[in-house]
């Protein structure tokens, strides 16, 4: 299975609390949490990867 990321967005006046990216095979090792915005707010900086 390609890699699942499990997101939370932290911006206290962001109603969203987590979403999944999924991946498929060709994703680069080097993208990470960091390379995408929150899709209700927008913000890079609040994300945080979910390890599970
Ligand atoms: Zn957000």
């Amino acid at each position: 299975m390609p890699k699942t990321l499990e997101v939370v967005c932290t911006d206290d006046g962001c109603e969203l609390d987590m979403f999944e990216l999924h991946y498929t095979y060709d994703m680069p090792d080097s993208v990470g949490v960091t390379d995408f915005s929150c899709p209700y707010c927008g913000e890079t900086a609040p994300l945080e990867e979910i390890e599970l």
